[in-house]
Parts: structure tokens; C-alpha cells; sequence
């Protein structure tokens, strides 16, 4: 059985970087027990005044598109910088499947024995809801333990971009050249929410399609409603082979562009703002959460609506007055 500490020792180990203790902390932030959660609340409660120093970067991109491989590039580079990278991951297909899309512990791996560089993969079994707040939560603890530098990734499928986008101050959009239907659907909404998008493996015989992928990409993006934010998100190629080096390989041009981002950003005061509204949405997600679990946790429930179901598929009752009885007899209860 794990064991569970004094607050003061998460506290302490965090705030001198203690890896271990860091992990032991994130463990504790992402448990159901009640008694952990007390304990989780007090530590991050304590170790807040150290937290929200760091630059916080979202990446997406579907499986395939070469995530992993630019984050090996991307933060190998960023440490050599001198930067301590945290990298998180945002999988909600792990409760599914039993199986992560990402979060083996094979991916990532040089980054994975980089010194300067801490990897957590996504809580499993949860909800979204649930992994999107234990996220947010370990970000904080990744930022007292001295992380200047937090990615985090998630893969391109379903509604987890939106979530991460709802953490992040740079929301990155990677993309394959050559996959034109991309700009239709789903793809769509997600380019909305990019502050970038960066066309991935342009190196080879692939760097002509990337280039033209980049140019049809920024065009597109032309076409998308002004941020309001002053910027104006980019599009980028890379290249995240170790053998690029016969042009730059876009990494560098990447990290420029975020940091630019970061200054205009923080002098005309949009990053302060989109974390203040991260944070009312948090109150916001975390509030209608745990009112749906007391609902659904209240004694006797299940049956009392698998009876007012069989009801409704009947049609012997309406959807609007079974929910009043439903709601009127659990606050009755209360
Ligand atoms: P993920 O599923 O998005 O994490 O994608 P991976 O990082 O696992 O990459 C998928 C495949 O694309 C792997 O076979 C990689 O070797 C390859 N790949 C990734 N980045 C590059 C790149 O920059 N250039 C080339 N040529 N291949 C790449």
C-alpha cells in the first residue's frame, strides 16, 4: 500500500525539487481517496505563492503526426537552453481502452533520462473532466518544484484539445503536409484554438509538400476571425530527425516564435487575462463536476432513474417533468 505522508513533507520536497516527492505529490493530487484529497488541497494550498511562473505550451496533432518525436527534439533543445521542462500528458483514451494512446513509458525516451527533464503521463482511468482538473493541479506542482517550462501534450482525437487549450498559454497544432481534408470538420475547430500550427517532417522529399502545406495552411488561416490578442498565429516547418542539420530544422524558429508570443502577450496583457479566465472556468468545470457526482452518488438513485427512464421510453412520461420529479425529490432529501 502507498503511504501517505505529513503535508509538510510534500511541501518541503516540492519547493526543493525533490523528483521523488514530486511524484509522490502528483500521485496524491490525483487519487480519489477523501482523506488524500484533503491532503492534496492543503499542499497546493501551501505551495501556491510558488506557482504560475512558468510558460505553459499545449501540444496537439493527430497520432501519427510526430508529437512525441518533436517534443524528444523540442525539449532536448529547450534544456540545452538551460530551461527545466515538465512534460504532461492529456490522454482521456486511456480509461477506455485500458491501453494510452500516449503515455508509455517507451515514448519520449532520451527525454525521459534528461536531467533537466520530469514526464508524467496522463491519470488513468478518469474522466476528461477529471484528468483536465488533476492536470491543471499537477501543473501548479510541476511550477513550485521549479519547472520553468511545462508541455503539455494530448492526443488529437475528440475533445481533449479544447480542454488542454484551457490551460495552456500557447496552444500548438502540428500537422502533416499532404493532408488537405484536415482543413474540413473537426480540424477546423481545433485550428481555431491554435495560437500556431507547425507542419511536421519537413525533411527529405517531404520538404516541398511541407513548404506548399505551409503556405495553403497560413492562407487558410487568413480566412479565420482576428483573435482580438494582437497576434496573428503563424504557421511553421520542422523537422525532428537528429539528421536535419543540413537546414535549420525549425526547432529554434519554433521556441523564438513562442517566446515572442510570451512578450506580446504579457505586455498588452492578454496572457494574465486568458489565465484569469482558465481559472473561472476551472471553478466553473470543478463546480459542475462535483454536483454531478453528489447527484449521482445520492442512495438510490440509479433506480429511481432507470424507473423514470423506462417511463419516458414508454412515452408515458415527458423528459421536462421527469426531471422535475427527479431534482425535486433529491433536494428534498438534502
Ligand atoms: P505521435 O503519434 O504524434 O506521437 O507521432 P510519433 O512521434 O510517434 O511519430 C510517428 C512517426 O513519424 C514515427 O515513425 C516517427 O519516426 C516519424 N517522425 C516523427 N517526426 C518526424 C520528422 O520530423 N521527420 C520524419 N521524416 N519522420 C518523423
Amino acid at each position: 500500500m502507498r503511504q501517505r505522508f505529513p503535508a509538510h513533507h510534500y511541501i518541503n520536497g516540492i519547493l526543493t525539487g525533490d523528483r521523488l516527492v514530486l511524484s509522490q505529490a502528483i500521485t496524491l493530487v490525483e487519487s480519489r481517496l477523501v482523506d488524500d484529497q484533503a491532503l492534496a488541497q492543503q499542499v497546493l494550498e501551501a505551495i501556491l505563492p510558488k506557482t504560475g511562473n512558468s510558460i505553459r505550451i499545449g501540444i496537439t496533432g493527430v497520432p501519427g503526426v510526430g508529437k512525441s518525436t518533436f517534443i524528444e527534439a523540442f525539449g532536448s533543445y529547450l534544456t540545452k537552453l538551460g530551461h527545466w521542462l515538465a512534460v504532461l500528458t492529456v490522454d482521456p483514451t486511456s480509461q477506455r481502452s485500458g491501453g494510452s494512446l500516449l503515455g508509455d513509458k517507451t515514448r519520449m525516451e532520451s527525454l525521459s533520462m534528461n536531467p533537466s527533464a520530469y514526464i508524467r503521463p496522463s491519470p488513468a482511468g478518469d474522466s476528461l473532466g477529471g484528468v483536465a482538473h488533476r492536470t491543471r493541479e499537477t501543473i501548479l506542482l510541476c511550477e513550485a518544484a521549479g519547472f520553468d517550462t511545462i508541455l503539455v501534450e494530448t492526443v488529437g482525437v475528440g475533445q481533449s484539445e479544447t480542454v488542454v487549450h484551457g490551460m495552456v498559454d500557447f496552444f500548438l497544432l502540428l500537422m502533416l503536409a499532404g493532408a488537405g481534408d484536415e482543413l474540413q470538420g473537426m480540424k477546423r475547430g481545433i485550428m481555431e484554438l491554435a495560437d500556431a500550427l507547425v507542419i511536421t517532417k519537413a525533411d527529405g522529399d517531404n520538404r516541398a509538400a511541407a513548404n506548399r502545406a505551409r503556405v495553403d495552411y497560413q492562407n487558410a488561416l487568413h480566412l479565420f476571425p482576428p483573435t482580438g490578442t494582437g497576434w496573428f498565429p503563424p504557421v511553421l516547418t520542422c523537422s525532428a530527425l537528429p539528421d536535419h542539420s543540413a537546414s535549420p530544422s525549425g526547432i529554434t524558429n519554433v521556441w523564438q516564435m513562442i517566446e515572442q508570443h510570451q512578450q506580446l502577450t504579457t505586455q498588452n496583457g492578454v496572457r494574465n487575462r486568458r489565465r484569469q479566465e482558465q481559472q473561472l472556468t476551472w471553478f466553473r468545470s470543478l463546480l459542475r463536476q462535483r454536483l454531478e457526482g453528489q447527484f449521482y452518488n445520492q442512495p438510490g438513485i440509479k433506480q429511481q432513474l432507470d424507473r423514470l427512464e423506462n417511463q419516458v421510453l414508454a412515452g408515458t412520461l415527458l423528459p421536462a417533468p421527469a426531471v422535475d420529479i427527479v431534482l425535486k425529490q433529491s433536494l428534498d432529501s438534502h
